[in-house]
């Protein structure tokens, strides 16, 4: 079932978007729990990680690395450090049923996560 962010991918609802290819997008999150807080979905979708496989979607998931990591240069904290978070399922904290990578960063992050 589709989402709202396939809603954001086909710029039905705004999003502020940082960054784009042809198969992944990333845009600001709505509710940033950190100075930058940004969220990077692949245009498919993908519903769990508990659905990826390997094969499949290797390729996928590097441009998703990418991607952050090109975020993160443009955003400043590649250097200070940042985190990235996929969070899945229920126990997982996971809300939006399209797989999304958080890129977190210009503060220090706590350990262990909450
Ligand atoms: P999850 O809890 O599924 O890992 O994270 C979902 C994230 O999506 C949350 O951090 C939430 O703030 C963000 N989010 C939910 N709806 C929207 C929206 O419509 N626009 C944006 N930009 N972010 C959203």
């Amino acid at each position: 079932m589709s989402t709202i962010f396939t809603k954001i991918i086909n710029r039905e609802i705004p999003a502020d978007i940082v960054y784009e290819t042809e198969t992944v997008l990333a845009f600001r999150d709505i509710n940033p729990q950190a100075p930058v807080h940004v969220l990077i979905i692949p245009k498919i979708e993908i519903p769990k990680i508990t659905d990826i496989n390997g094969k499949e979607h290797s390729a996928l998931l590097g441009e998703m690395y990418d991607a952050a990591n090109k975020i993160a240069k443009e955003e400043g904290i590649a250097e200070s450090g940042f985190r990235l978070v996929f969070n899945c399922g229920d126990n997982g904290g996971q809300e939006v049923y399209h797989i999304h990578m958080h890129l977190l960063g210009g503060r220090k992050m706590t350990w262990p996560p909450g």
